[in-house]
């Protein structure tokens, strides 16, 4: 049987952790030849840090309202970007008043069965459907599932 993490219950690929494959995703969204869109980069960032449980209660809120703009109004990754930090959004880093990190004295958030794991993503890159694809539909799971996470 292979390790399984602790936070999103994936299961170990070859040894190597989500944080190993979050690592491993991240060079390749900034490898230039695979040209990977920077909405599409946001995408696995943040379904990485929502399903382990980095992200406080405050950034979890901002989280599904940036996964909601993206995935269900179709807002450009450029408008994205400018909203992602703009003051009225709250997350400016000078004004902002909340932290993006959760404490590790937090509440313990509910677990949650991910229907798709950063596991899945890495395991079926490169096959039948494109990376940006897979990811896409990574966040739709995600933001499906993650009101379970804001109560
Ligand atoms: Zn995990």
């Amino acid at each position: 049987m292979p390790a399984q993490c602790a936070w999103c219950g994936a299961a170990q690929i070859d040894g190597m952790d989500c944080q190993t494959l979050h690592e491993y995703l991240t060079g390749y969204d900034f490898t230039p030849a695979n040209a990977v869109p920077h909405a599409i980069h946001f995408l696995q960032v943040t379904c990485f840090m929502v399903q382990h449980e980095r992200y406080s209660d405050e950034a979890l809120v901002w989280a599904q309202t940036m996964l909601r703009m993206r995935l269900e109004t179709g807002m450009s990754a450029r408008d994205l970007r400018r909203f992602m930090t703009s003051r009225a959004q709250g997350s400016d880093s000078s004004t902002r008043t909340w932290r993006f990190n959760r404490a590790p004295d937090a509440q313990p958030l509910p677990k949650i069965a991910w229907e798709i794991t950063i596991a899945d993503v890495a395991q079926r890159m490169g096959r039948e459907v494109s990376y940006a694809e897979l990811v896409t539909r990574w966040a739709h799971a995600t933001l499906r599932q993650m009101s379970a996470l804001l109560v």
